[in-house]
């Protein structure tokens, strides 16, 4: 799945590290992030260095977010204005970052791009650690962003010195990452699993019910919910199965089986932009399973397909 970066290893626990030249950097323009685009076609993060030259400010301001193995990521707050972007378009690379071993061939002769994108994006990196830590990267990278002021009384906001949060030095409200989460569910009938698909997505891949926790619900509440409004169903012996991070919607998504209750009927949620498009039930003989996209649900209906789902 997404977060298994073996044999990588993730440290994300709380330090202080200036940052070297070759550091991969997070910079963010909204909810988008600056990507480099190598001449052979491969994405990464600019490093500290490549940053330094566009924008000193940016650069001085950089802060440590974790490591990957010894491979620290910075994040910098500051934005590069468009000019010195363009200008480092001709920038010429030496010194390759993280994640880029593997095409030892790039950079010697390249030019490269930056250029500002889509969280997305970073799905089309190989390298997979380097992936992980950019995703990972621009979620707290947004949080920080959006807490630069406290919205308790409007002051300027600082970065706590002890741990991972930020604090109003007027009212000493404390900040922690937001996570919000997400159930999944797995709803089976004997032999039988219900896919669905969302008519509004860009993949039009196989999905599985899915929504966010509301305030005040257990994950088996929003399990309950969610399977009503969007299937029209009730289901019992829910089951829990295994989570993923999912920075791309700075989410924690919880995976669950559980067996439809009474009439497998299905009736969908035409309320709403994000209806489901179809929900149709397949037995696990016929189930074909789809290129990996290391999501949970992928591994979900792998499982199922393996007789590997918790019972
Ligand atoms: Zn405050």
């Amino acid at each position: 799945m997404f977060q298994e970066i073996g044999p990588h290893v993730f440290h994300n626990e709380f330090r202080k590290m200036l940052p070297g030249e070759g550091d991969p950097l997070l910079v963010l323009d909204g909810n988008q992030i600056l990507l480099k685009f190598h001449k052979s076609g491969s994405i990464s993060l600019p490093t500290v260095g490549e940053i330094r030259q566009l924008s000193e400010a940016a650069g001085k301001e950089a802060f440590y977010l974790f490591s990957i193995d010894e491979q620290p990521f910075f994040l910098t707050l500051r934005e590069i204005p468009e000019k010195a972007l363009r200008q480092g378009e001709r920038f010429r690379t030496e010194a390759e970052g993280f994640g880029e071993q593997k095409a030892g061939q790039i950079g010697h002769e390249g030019e490269s791009s930056y250029s500002y994108e889509q969280l997305n994006r970073v799905r089309e990196m190989e390298d997979r650690a380097l992936l992980f830590g950019a995703a990972v990267a621009a979620q707290l990278g947004q949080w920080y962003s959006l807490h630069q002021y406290c919205g308790k009384c409007g002051v300027k906001t600082v970065r706590s010195k002890t741990e991972r949060a930020i604090q109003c030095p007027e009212c000493g409200h404390l900040y922690y990452p937001r996570i919000s989460p997400v159930v999944i569910i797995a709803i089976t009938d004997g032999d039988q699993i219900l896919l669905t698909r969302y008519k509004n997505a860009p993949y039009r891949r196989h999905a599985l019910v899915a929504g966010f926790v509301e305030i005040g619900e257990t994950l088996e509440d929003a399990i309950r919910r969610e399977v009503r409004e969007e299937v029209g169903l009730s289901v019992k012996n829910i089951r829990y199965c295994e989570s993923q991070p999912w920075p791309f919607s700075s989410s924690l998504i919880a995976g669950f089986f559980a067996d439809v209750d009474g009439d497998r009927t299905v009736h969908l949620n035409t309320d709403g932009g994000e209806e489901l498009a179809e929900g149709v039930w397949v037995s696990r003989e016929d189930l074909v399973l789809e290129d990996p996209n290391f999501s949970l649900t992928w591994d979900m209906v792998r499982k199922f397909k393996m007789h590997e789902e918790p019972v």
